[in-house]
C-alpha cells in the first residue's frame, strides 16, 4: 500500500536527511514544503536522490513579516519547482497585523502560478478561508494550476465553493480530532481528497509526526467513510495521479 503525504516540513527534523530516507523506505509519496525561498536549494538537493519526495517552493503565510523582500528569489527559482508551498494566508491573532502584506505577496504568488501553467500548490488558510478562496477566483484559474488547500478549516459551504474552483483537500490526524471538522472533513468530495500529516508541527503519540503516520490518517478517514483503508489509499493515490501525471487533468485542461 503506498501512501500520500501531501504536506510535511521535512527540512525542519533534527536529521533531514533521515527524514527523508525514512519516508522513502515507508514508501511514502511525499510533499515537503519550503518555508522561506532561501532554503529552495538546500530543499532540492535533499530530495533530488529519491523517487518519491519531492520539493515544494515556498514563502509561508507566517513568515511573509520577516521575509517578504525574498519573493523576488521565489520567483527566480519558480521555472525549477513543478510544487509550489507553503503559500496562503493566515489571519490568526499572532499574523494579523501582515495580513495586507500577506495577501500582496499571495496575489503575485498566484498570478506568477498563473503565468507559468501546470503548477500544483499547497496553500495554507488559517482564519482565511474566505479571502484565499476570492484570490485564487481571482489569479489562477483551474486550468492554470492545481490548488491543494492544506489543514482547511473553512465551513463546509466554503468546502463547497473551493470543490467548484477545483481545490483539492489534504487532511491531516488533528483536522479529524473535533466534530466540527470531523463534520467538514465528510463534505469534500472523495475525489478530492489527498493526506497529510504538516509534521514536525503536528504529533503523534508525543513525538513528531513522521510521513509514516499518514496511515492513521487514512484509517480514521476510511471509518468515517464507511469504506476500508486500502480503498481509500487507492483513492488518494489516484487523485494524486490525477493532479501530477503528465495526461493528468493539469495537461488535459491547458
Ligand atoms: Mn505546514
Amino acid at each position: 500500500m503506498r501512501l500520500v503525504d501531501f504536506h510535511c516540513h521535512l527540512d525542519l527534523y533534527p536529521d533531514p536527511a533521515a527524514a527523508i530516507s525514512e519516508a522513502a523506505a515507508a514508501k511514502v509519496y511525499a510533499l515537503t514544503m519550503t518555508t522561506t525561498p532561501r532554503a529552495w536549494p538546500r530543499n532540492a538537493k535533499l530530495t533530488e536522490t529519491t523517487d518519491c519526495i519531492r520539493p515544494a517552493l515556498g514563502l509561508h503565510p507566517q513568515l511573509v513579516a520577516a521575509h517578504a523582500n525574498e519573493l523576488t528569489l521565489w520567483e527566480q527559482y519558480l521555472s525549477q519547482a513543478r510544487y509550489v508551498g507553503e503559500v496562503g494566508l493566515d489571519a490568526g491573532p499572532r499574523y494579523f497585523r501582515s495580513l495586507d502584506l500577506q495577501k500582496q505577496i499571495f496575489e503575485r504568488i498566484l498570478t506568477a502560478c498563473a503565468q507559468a501553467g501546470g503548477k500544483i500548490l499547497s496553500v495554507h488558510s488559517v482564519r482565511a478561508a474566505k479571502a484565499v478562496l476570492d484570490l485564487i477566483e481571482a489569479h489562477l484559474p483551474s486550468s492554470r494550476g492545481k490548488v491543494v488547500l492544506h489543514w482547511f478549516t473553512g465551513t463546509k459551504a466554503e468546502v463547497a465553493r473551493a470543490v467548484d474552483l477545483g481545490c483539492y483537500f489534504s487532511v491531516n490526524a488533528a483536522m479529524l480530532s473535533s466534530e466540527r471538522a470531523r463534520a467538514v472533513v465528510a463534505v469534500i468530495p472523495s475525489d478530492r481528497l489527498l493526506t497529510e500529516t504538516d509534521g514536525p508541527f503536528t504529533q503523534f503519540h508525543g513525538r513528531p509526526s513522521r510521513p509514516s503516520d499518514v496511515s492513521v490518517v487514512l484509517q480514521q478517514l476510511a471509518s468515517a467513510r464507511s469504506s476500508t483503508t486500502e480503498q481509500l489509499a487507492a483513492t488518494v493515490i489516484s487523485n494524486l495521479r490525477a493532479i501530477t501525471e503528465p495526461g493528468g487533468n493539469v495537461e488535459r485542461e491547458l
